[in-house]
C-alpha cells in the first residue's frame, strides 16, 4: 500500500500547458468524478470547481478520476473545472505548528469555535502557518560544514517549552555555502545555502511532506522506557512504552475520552498531538475550549505550549476526517525527527473508520465486514506502523507513541475496527461497561487488558522505582484473578462457605480495586499518581494482605481484620500530595504493623495457645512494651 503511494508520488509532476483542465462529470457528496484529467496520478491533489476546493485522486481510469473532496461540496456542479497540482496531499512543517488547532488537512481553526463548521473558508488559499511572523533563528553550523538529512542547521524557540530544531530536509545534503547569522526570520526566508554536485540549494525553515508516507528514519529500536501516564492501572499493570501503540476500546460513556485527556495532560511526552474526531456533537468544541486553559503539570506552562490539536467536528466533511490521522502522525514524525518523545492520541478511530466506510460506499466498492472496505486493516496498520522509537538521521533518537480510542457500538469488541486494531497494537486497555455502571473509573478491565511491553519496561521500573515491581505486580494480578474465581463460588454457595483465607482474599482484592485501580480523574491530587507513589501504595496494600494471612494463621478472625483502623488510612493514600505521601506512607506502615501486633497480642491474652506460636507472641509483646516506653 505505502509502496504504491510512494511510487505514484514519485511520478507526479506539474501539469503541462497542453494537458489543460479536467471537468466535473458527477458529484456525490464528498466524492466527485472528473474527466479529461490526463497525466493525473493516484493520490494527486486537485482543485475542484470554481472555488478550487481541495481534493485527492483516489481512483483513476484512463483520464477519468474519482476525487475525494476535503471540503463541503454543496453548490458544485458538473461542468466546473478541475485543476491538477502535481503534488500529493502534503503538510507544511515549520515553527508555528505548536499551539495550533487544525482541521484534518491542516487548515487552522481560529479562536474558540462556538458554531463548528462555519469557521473555515472554502478553497485552497488558506495558509497553515503564519508566513509573516519572525522567529529568532540561532544557527548551529558554520560555512564549510558538510551536512546531510537530519543535521540541525539551527534552533528556534518555538514556545517556552519547545525548541524547534531546524533540520536539513530529507533527501538534501551538501556543504554549507551560506548560513545566516542569529536574527529574526520568517519561515520562508532562506536561512542556509547548501552546495552539492547538483549546484546550490536554498534552505528555509519550512519543509513539505506528503501525509500518506512516513518520514524516513534510520531504524526502529526496541522500546524500553515507559510512557508515564500517572494513571495507576495503566502504569503499574498495563504499561505503554515510549514508541509503543495502545488501543482503548469501550462502549459509550466508559471513559475513553477522559483517558485520552488524562494522557494529553499528564503523560511525560515532550510533544502531544491530539486528533479528535468527536463522538458527540459538542465534544470537540469542549476540547477546543478546555485545552487552551489547561496547565502543563511538568512545566507549569500552558499545556498548549507542547500541543498540536487536530479537530474534526461531526459536521465537517468525512474526507477531511479520513486524512486527519495521517496529518496528525506526520506532524508527530516531524517533531520525533528533532529528537522528541511525541504522544499522539486519536479519539475516536471508529469515527475515522466510518469516514472510510462512507467514502468506500460512495465509490460503490465491494463492502467487507459490516460495510467497512476490505482495506480497513491495511489502512489502520499504515497509521499505527508509524509509531515507534527510532534511530534518526542526524544521530538522534526520538519516539512516537500512539494511543487510539475505539468505540464499538454496544461495547461489542468483536466488530471489525476493534478486531483489526487489536491485531496491530501492543497494549490493550479494555474499558468495561459493567465497571462503568458500578462507577469504577478508569473502567479498565484488569482481567482482559494486557501489555506486551512488560518485559521491556521492567528494567525501567527496577532502575527508576523499585526492583520488586515485577513480583509485586504479579502477586497482585494473582490476587485479582483469585478474586474473580472465588466470586463464582460465592455466587453459588455464599461467602460463608469459603475458608477464612479466601474470605480475606476477597477483602484484600476489594482494597486493590477500590483504592488502587480506581482513580478519580477530577480529584486535584488523585488525577496524577507518580510511579513511585503507585509502587508504595500497592506495596502497603499487599503487605496488609500478606500480614493479614499470617494473622489468620495465628487465629485472628476475618471480621477482626475487616474492622482494622488502618483500612481507613489505606483508603486515603491516593489523596496525599507528592510532598507528603512518603512520610504518611511510612507512618501508615508503622501503624499497620502495630495494629497487627495488638490483634495478635489480644489473642494471646484471651485464649490459650500452643507453645510454639505462644513463644513468638511473647517476644511480640515485649516489642510492644518497648514501643510504649518511648
Ligand atoms: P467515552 O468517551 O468513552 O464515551 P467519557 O470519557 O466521555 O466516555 O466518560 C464519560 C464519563 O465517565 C465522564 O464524563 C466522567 O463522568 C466519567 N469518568 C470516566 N473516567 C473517569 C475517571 N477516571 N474519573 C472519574 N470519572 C470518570
Ligand atoms: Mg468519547
Amino acid at each position: 500500500m505505502v509502496e504504491e503511494i510512494e511510487e505514484s508520488i514519485s511520478r507526479m509532476e506539474e501539469p503541462s500547458e497542453e494537458e489543460g483542465e479536467g471537468k466535473i462529470i458527477h458529484v456525490a457528496g464528498p466524492v466527485v468524478e472528473a474527466d479529461n484529467l490526463r497525466g493525473a496520478e493516484m493520490y494527486e491533489v486537485v482543485e475542484v470547481g470554481e472555488e478550487g476546493l481541495i481534493g485527492e485522486v483516489i481512483e483513476l481510469e484512463e483520464d477519468v478520476a474519482t476525487i475525494q473532496v476535503y471540503e463541503e461540496t454543496g453548490g458544485i456542479k458538473p461542468g466546473e473545472p478541475v485543476k491538477r497540482t502535481g503534488e500529493p496531499l502534503s503538510l507544511e512543517l515549520a515553527p508555528g505548528l505548536i499551539e495550533q488547532i487544525y482541521d484534518g488537512i491542516q487548515r487552522p481553526l481560529e479562536g474558540i469555535v462556538e458554531e463548528a463548521g462555519d469557521f473555515i473558508r472554502r478553497g485552497v488559499d488558506v495558509s497553515p502557518l503564519d508566513e509573516e511572523k519572525e522567529w529568532e533563528f540561532k544557527p548551529q553550523v558554520e560555512e564549510g560544514d558538510e551536512v546531510e538529512h537530519g543535521d540541525i542547521l539551527g534552533v528556534v524557540e518555538e514556545t517556552t517549552t519547545v525548541d524547534h530544531k531546524v533540520m536539513v530536509p530529507p533527501g538534501k545534503k551538501g556543504v554549507v555555502k551560506e548560513i545566516v547569522s542569529i536574527g529574526e526570520y520568517t519561515i520562508n526566508d532562506t536561512i542556509a545555502v547548501l552546495e552539492n554536485e547538483d549546484g546550490e540549494e536554498e534552505i528555509s525553515m519550512k519543509q513539505r511532506w506528503p501525509v500518506r508516507v512516513g518520514r524516513p528514519i534510520k531504524e526502529k529500536k526496541q522500546p524500553g522506557e515507559i510512557l508515564v501516564t500517572g494513571q495507576r492501572v495503566l502504569d503499574t499493570f498495563f504499561p505503554l512504552a515510549k514508541g509503543g501503540t495502545a488501543a482503548i476500546p469501550g462502549g459509550f460513556g466508559t471513559g475513553k475520552t477522559v483517558i485520552q485527556h488524562q494522557l494529553a495532560k499528564w503523560s511525560d511526552a515532550d510533544i502531544v498531538v491530539y486528533v479528535g474526531c468527536g463522538e458527540r456533537g459538542n465534544e470537540m468544541t469542549e476540547v477546543l475550549r478546555d485545552f487552551p486553559e489547561l496547565e502543563d503539570p511538568w512545566t507549569g506552562e500552558p499545556l498548549m505550549k507542547r500541543t498540536v490539536l487536530i479537530a474534526n467536528t461531526s459536521n465537517m466533511p468525512v474526507a477531511a476526517r479520513e486524512a486527519s490521522v495521517f496529518s496528525g502522525i506526520t506532524i508527530a514524525e516531524y517533531y520525533r525527527d528533532m529528537g522528541y518523545n511525541v504522544a499522539l492520541m486519536a479519539d475516536s478511530t471508529s469515527r475515522w473508520a466510518e469516514a472510510l466506510r462512507e467514502i468506500s460506499g460512495r465509490l460503490e466498492e465491494m463492502p467487507g465486514e459490516e460495510g467497512f472496505p476490505a482495506y480497513l486493516a491495511s489502512d489502520l496498520a499504515s497509521f499505527y506502523e508509524r509509531a515507534g522509537i527510532c534511530e534518526l538521521h542526524g544521530n538522534r533518537e526520538g519516539s512516537i507513541s500512539v494511543i487510539g480510542a475505539v468505540s464499538p457500538s454496544g461495547g461489542d469488541f468483536s466488530e471489525p475496527v476493534t478486531q483489526n486494531t487489536l491485531r496491530i497494537v501492543q497494549v490493550f486497555w479494555a474499558l468495561d461497561t459493567e465497571l462503568k455502571n458500578r462507577r469504577h473509573f478508569p473502567a479498565v478491565d484488569w482481567l482482559t487488558s494486557y501489555s506486551l511491553y512488560l518485559d521491556e519496561v521492567s528494567d525501567w521500573w527496577e532502575e527508576n522505582v523499585n526492583e520488586h515491581w515485577k513480583s509485586l505486580r504479579r502477586e497482585t494480578m494473582r490476587l485479582l484473578e483469585k478474586e474473580s474465581e472465588l466470586e463464582e463460588i460465592v455466587q453459588l454457595v455464599g461467602p460463608d462457605a469459603l475458608p477464612p483465607s479466601d474470605q480475606f482474599a476477597l477483602q484484600a482484592a476489594r482494597i486493590i480495586r477500590e483504592d488502587f485501580l480506581q482513580q478519580n480523574a477530577f480529584h486535584e491530587v488523585d488525577t496524577f499518581c507518580e510511579p513511585e507513589k503507585q509502587f508504595w501504595m500497592l506495596h502497603l496494600m499487599m503487605a496488609f494482605y500478606s500480614t493479614g494471612l499470617e494473622a489468620l494463621d495465628e487465629g485472628v478472625t476475618v471480621d477482626e481484620l475487616a474492622s482494622m483502623d488502618i483500612l481507613e488510612k489505606i483508603s486515603r493514600m491516593s489523596n496525599y500530595p507528592s510532598e507528603e505521601w512518603e512520610r504518611r506512607f511510612n507512618k501508615i506502615e508503622m501503624e499497620m504493623n502495630e495494629e497487627f501486633n495488638e490483634l495478635e497480642e489480644s489473642l494471646e491474652l484471651s485464649s490459650p495457645v500452643d507453645e510454639e506460636s505462644g513463644a513468638g507472641k511473647i517476644s511480640l509483646s515485649a516489642e510492644e512494651v518497648s514501643l510504649e516506653e518511648e
